[in-house]
């Protein structure tokens, strides 16, 4: 199966902003930032879209909600963010290989468009 952009970042094939990696997730910074923070975490396992998680994914797709956390934490992002996934071409989804966007340093409206 070819790889999707963001495995070819996780095997370095491509270049990305990495700012933190385990055996489970890796994060790197938005190409593309929707505010002044825009990190996206991703698990490692190939998971298309969040409607392919299933019960065996419930430990990486947890982790990759603390290590959100533990990313604001060392930014110091004191006065909130916010963690999105899309699921599907009509919610936004442009890359299907699943991440939790952590958007944060300026104020987020509320419905999003
Ligand atoms: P989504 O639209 O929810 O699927 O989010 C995909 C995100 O991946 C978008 O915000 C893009 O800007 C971002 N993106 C696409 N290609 C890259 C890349 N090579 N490096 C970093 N971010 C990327």
């Amino acid at each position: 199966m070819e790889k999707n952009i963001f495995e070819k970042i996780i095997d370095r094939e491509i270049p990305a902003d990495i700012i933190y990696e385990d055996k489970i997730s890796i994060a790197f910074k938005d190409i593309n930032p929707q505010a002044p923070i825009h990190i996206l975490i991703i698990p490692k396992k190939r998971i298309e879209m969040p409607e392919h998680i299933d019960e065996n994914d419930k430990d990486i797709v947890g982790h990759l909600f603390v290590i959100a956390k533990k990313i604001a934490i060392d930014l110091g992002l004191k006065d909130g963010y916010r963690l999105v996934m899309n699921n599907g071409e009509i919610a936004g989804q442009s890359v299907f290989h699943i991440h939790l966007h952590l958007l944060s340093g300026r104020r987020l409206s509320w419905p999003p468009g």
